[in-house]
Formats: C-alpha cells, structure tokens, sequence
C-alpha cells in the first residue's frame, strides 16, 4: 500500500509524516531528494551548469538554490527547464525508495507537497490532504517562519488553496485541532486502510 501525503505551506504535513513515521511507515521525501539529486557530482548537477552556467554555484561548486530560485521565479520558460531536469531524477528515486519499502513490508507514505499540482495520482494508491482552514494555516505560518500577515498571505496564495486540493483526496486529516486529535484520526485512516494499525506492515502490495 502506497499512501501520497500532501498539503499545503503550513497545514501539518511534516507534523503527520512524523506521526505516520513513528507508527512504522516508511517515509519517502520529495523535498529532501530534490535537495539530494542537485548535489555536486550528481548528473542533475550536471545539467543544471550546463543550462544555468557557473554563476548558479557556490564557493565550494554546490548549486546555490537561492540564487537558482531567484532565476527561476519571474522566468517560467527557466523553471520549465530546471523542473525538466530535476523531476525525473528526483522520481526515479522516489520510485526506487518505494519499491525497497514495499519489499519490506511496509506502509510506504510518498510525502509530495505537489502531489495534485503535478499529478503524479499514479505513483500512489491513496491520496491524503492534510487540511486546515486558511485561518489557521496563516497563524501557524506566520509563528513558524516569523512572517507578517501579509508575507505569509503571499506565500499561501501562491499555492492551490487547500479548499481546491479537497476534491482530490481519497482522505482528509483535519490538522486544526490538537496534536493528539490528528494522531487519533492517523489511526482511524489506518484502521480503516488495513483493518487495525498494526496489522498494515503486513500489507505489500
Ligand atoms: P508543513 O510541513 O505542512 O509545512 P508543519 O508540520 O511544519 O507544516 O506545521 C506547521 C506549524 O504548525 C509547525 O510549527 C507545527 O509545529 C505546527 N502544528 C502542526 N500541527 C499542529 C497542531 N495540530 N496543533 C498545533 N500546532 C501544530
């Protein structure tokens, strides 16, 4: 069973997969391997100074992202390239954690923030938002990154609202509550998935 793990800046989705983690789910990161596949040696590496030149790396020859984010943000012809090289590489990977997840056994959870956005619906057999009312996911943006309301604001409206991600979801956690209220709505999904949360690491499909 393979679960797609989505959401939005802020909604509580590194809060869930460490929930999901910590019962026994092997977590497959999208953000953490498209941060691994642009390191130096690695071929997106490659690509990227062969598209981007020189000026893209650091001191020490490592892309600097920043300045990468920079190029890319008011050029989508640029971010078109970049996500070009950067995709399949990062889910090449992705597929290969997985299938080493399903060999063992477990619950493999795909966290994908663009999951929806880049449809990527075949990788996974069950798509879970984790959902929280624009409200709260502005406080908690705005506490965790130390923004003003109106920088959170941008940042959250640059993104499909999660209101719009709903009508894509096989399961929705509402993370507004407390901590606990997810953790009991974790076990119900996998209650409801595998007929008992202890009995889904038996589960390879
Ligand atoms: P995401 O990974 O979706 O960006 P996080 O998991 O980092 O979001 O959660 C955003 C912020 O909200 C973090 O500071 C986190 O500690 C806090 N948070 C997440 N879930 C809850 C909750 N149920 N109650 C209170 N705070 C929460």
């Amino acid at each position: 069973m393979v679960i797609g793990l989505t959401g939005g800046i802020a909604s509580g989705k590194s809060t869930v997969s460490a929930m999901l983690r910590h019962r026994g789910a092997i977590i497959v990161d999208a953000d953490l391997i498209a941060r691994e596949v642009v390191k130096k040696g690695n071929p997106a590496w490659e690509k990227i100074i062969q598209h981007f030149g020189q000026e893209v790396l650091d001191v020490n020859h490592e892309i600097e992202r920043k300045r990468l984010g920079e190029i890319i943000f008011s050029d989508p012809e640029k971010r078109r390239i970049l996500n070009g090289i950067v995709h399949p590489y990062v889910r090449e990977e992705m597929e290969k954690q997985k299938k080493e997840g399903q060999a063992q056994g477990k619950l493999v959870v795909l966290d994908i923030p663009l999951l929806i956005e880049s449809n990527l619906f075949h990788m996974v057999d069950q798509v879970v938002l984790v959902y929280v009312p624009k409200s709260v996911q502005l406080v908690r943006l705005m506490e965790r990154n130390q923004l003003s309301e109106e920088e959170a604001l941008a940042r959250i409206h640059s993104q499909m609202p999660l209101d719009e991600k709903k009508k894509w979801a096989d399961f929705i956690i509402y993370n507004d509550g407390s901590k606990e209220e997810t953790e009991r709505q974790i076990d119900h999904l996998l209650f409801q998935l595998f007929g008992g949360a202890k009995e889904f690491a038996k589960d390879s499909k």
